[in-house]
């Protein structure tokens, strides 16, 4: 039959749409990602993270169930974040949906006895073929008061080395070049199949693959830093100077409401000693606004910990009270118009950072690899920009470039987000 997988949410529900498209390949099955032709079978992968994600999965179960009932496809099934944390719910209320499959009952979806998402190295891309995510554990031990996800994904499980190796070799034969290594909490690889924190050894074993140019680092977790991580990092040029950190807040009270662990000077040394073991290094970060304790005073410690710092990549999400969260009997006292305000001072600071960062970067010679082609332009990134999330290069057309090849280009001028540059 013919199965269009829709993937909604985090990065980790595209792999998991990846492997599940490449089981039900192996079944025979033709599969196809995110279109909107006619199909026998829909499997949307929803997301559950916050109320804005459950709203978005929700309209679009609506739109999917239009189609079925237009004819457009023959059967609907929802999988992902939504279906685990709402099923009872989802099913009385949309009985027009064939099924609704929690993770632990995927494999009825493949008629299997098992099907274990973390258990296997094949995968159907549904990225560009120049780049994939590497999903190295799924679940998280931390207990974050505002966050979902210890509640819908469980506990962490790491995915053994040999199997991610075997995973990254598969990608590169394919012709992947570049892998982002993502988790709940990457920094707590391991912990969970050899009581010691795997990452380096991760990364060392992932460096030893041929073709992959490039590895970027996602959501690391502040608290006990594996510092080790950085010493690989500097020992390979396959790993970007690049690392993703969300640390959410700065205030001493309000980082240990949300049970962050550590405090504010210890997050300073932080960012301090990576800076120092890897000049040059970019580092993103996500941060709340509007946490329901947040005083004035607190949100405009926040705005100087961005103002030092000066990240190279900033993100903020306003608090969302998420049921049966630590957080949720605290109530969402701030209101939307403030927590928006909040936002925005944060983000229009962070705009006039990333535009000087970027005009510091005119007149350097960057590596950038290419993702697309427009009117008159290619879209690119350097090693400092993962895809969909950060900053792009704008590269005029002189000849004809390769889609998914490294080119080297010297940066003519700059933006708040973007760079533009000539081939070198
Ligand atoms: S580290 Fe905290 S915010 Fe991240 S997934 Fe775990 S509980 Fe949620």
């Amino acid at each position: 039959m013919t199965v269009n997988i829709i993937t909604l949410g985090c990065s980790k529900n595209i792999v998991d749409s990846e492997v599940l498209a490449a089981r039900l390949q192996r079944m025979g099955h033709r599969v196809f990602f995110e279109g909107t032709m006619k199909s026998d079978i829909v499997i949307l992968n929803t997301c559950s993270f916050i109320g804005d994600a459950r709203e978005e999965s929700v309209n679009e179960i609506l739109v999917q169930v239009d189609r079925k009932m237009r004819r457009q496809i023959k059967k609907l099934y929802v999988v992902g974040c939504l279906a685990q944390r709402c099923k009872a719910e989802l099913e009385a209320e949309l009985p027009e949906v064939d099924g609704f499959y929690s993770f632990a009952d995927l494999h009825k979806m493949v008629d299997a006895n098992e099907f274990d998402l973390l258990g296997t190295s094949e995968r159907l891309l549904s990225t560009p073929p120049h780049y994939a995510y590497l999903k190295v554990s799924e679940g998280c031990d931390h207990q974050c008061s505002y966050c979902a996800i210890p509640l819908i994904r469980g506990k962490q499980v790491s995915k053994p080395i040999p199997l991610l190796v075997e995973e990254v070799r598969k990608l590169a034969d394919q012709g992947v070049k570049e892998v982002m290594l993502i988790a709940q909490d990457l920094t707590y690889y391991g912990l969970d199949l050899t009581g010691k924190r795997e990452l380096a050894n991760l990364m060392e074993a992932l460096a030893q693959v041929r073709g992959i140019e490039w590895y970027r680092l996602h959501y690391a977790y502040p608290l006990n830093f594996p510092y080790e991580i950085l010493d690989v990092m500097n020992a390979y040029p396959q790993f970007c100077r690049y690392l993703d950190i969300p640390f959410q807040h700065i205030s001493d009270d309000i980082l240990k409401d949300m049970r962050r662990g550590g405090g504010s000077q210890y997050i300073y040394d932080l960012i301090a000693r990576i800076r120092e073991t890897v000049p040059g290094i970019a580092l993103r970060t996500t941060l709340i606004s509007g946490y329901p304790t947040e005083t004035l005073e607190q949100h405009k410690e926040l705005v100087e910990f961005v103002r030092r710092n000066r990240f190279e990549r900033l993100g903020v999400f306003a608090y969302s009270q998420e049921e049966d969260t630590p957080a949720y009997p605290l109530g969402d006292p701030i209101r939307r118009n403030i927590k928006t305000r909040r936002v925005g001072e944060i983000m229009q600071l962070q705009e006039s950072i990333s535009r000087e960062l970027n005009e510091a970067k005119v007149g350097q010679t960057l590596k950038v690899i290419i993702d697309s082609e427009e009117r008159d332009h290619y879209v690119g990134r350097t090693e400092f920009d993962s895809p969909d999330v950060d900053n792009s290069v704008l590269v005029t057309k002189e000849k004809p470039l390769t889609i998914g090849e490294f080119y080297p280009v010297t940066i003519t001028e700059a933006a708040e987000y973007d760079l533009y540059g000539t081939l070198t």
